[in-house]
């Protein structure tokens, strides 16, 4: 009698077993494709302008279906806190933070985005830690990519240049000295909320910083900051924010091109 039971207590658990290995394999399907391999009837990808590469000494240009947000002459694509016409510095083509004037915030709103910008902190440094060439891109006004002076200047991990603040530190830190010209490539993507406000998608941050690496679709627990904050419903698309945190740091070459 004892020995049936084993048995079948045994066969339980080899059938637990069995199924839970068959419901793992299900996990990853491969997707459907509705084309043939090399089918010609396939729509052909848009073509583009790529544009050109910036150096140290020539800013570059943004892919012919970019969004410019700023290529040296003009804010039109910016608006202050206020709604008010942004009143940030342009000078020799860049844009530069005159400090306590407030972050700025494009007109227009965005979701899932491929966001270029190219910034310098400033020389000579000033400052230790956070209040050395800080400042920042918030997608969605509230999911924070960092900018911050990190060549040779330590704070947390992760709230150092191209950190996703209060989060994720980045791989590894590709920073240049103060002075030159660093770049940002940055994926985002958005959060995707259900009816009743839960989360049924949390956000993504993909971050190549001066062209390495340093975030690889991280995903997001909440808006960034000094304190953990869960997600709050929002809509889809809402405006990019560049961060005024008194620090004169200097960009140039800023677009946008929308993913959704
Ligand atoms: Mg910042």
């Amino acid at each position: 009698m004892k020995n049936y039971i084993f048995n079948i207590l045994k066969g339980m658990l080899i059938l637990a077993l069995f199924v839970s290995v068959v419901f793992s394999m299900q996990k990853w399907q491969r997707p459907d494709l509705e084309w043939k391999v090399h089918s010609k009837e396939r729509p052909q990808p848009e073509v583009i302008n790529p544009g050109t590469q910036s150096t140290q000494d020539k800013v570059g240009t943004a892919p012919s279906d970019a969004l410019i947000l700023f290529n040296g002459s003009d804010l039109s694509a910016w608006k202050n806190g206020k709604g008010e016409e942004a009143t940030w510095k342009i000078e020799n083509g860049e844009l530069v933070i005159p400090g306590g004037t407030g972050s700025i915030f494009t007109k227009q709103s965005f979701g899932d985005v491929q966001f270029h910008i190219e910034w310098q902190a400033p020389v000579p440094p000033e400052g230790e830690g956070q209040g050395r060439g800080n400042s920042g891109i918030k997608f969605m006004r509230m999911y924070e990519v960092q900018i911050l002076d990190s060549y040779d200047n330590t704070t947390y991990p992760d709230g150092q240049a191209a950190s996703v603040y209060g989060q994720y530190p980045p791989l590894v830190n590709a920073s240049r000295p103060p002075g030159k010209w660093q770049t940002y490539d940055i994926i985002f993507r958005r959060p995707h909320f259900d009816s009743d406000d839960n989360v049924a998608k949390p956000a993504y941050i993909t971050v190549f910083h001066n062209n390495v690496l340093v975030q690889d679709h991280v995903e997001l627990i909440g808006k960034t900051g000094g304190a953990r904050s869960p997600y709050q419903a929002h809509p889809d698309k809402l405006p990019i924010m560049l961060q005024d945190h008194k620090n004169p740091v200097r960009f140039r070459n800023i677009w946008v091109r929308e993913l959704e």
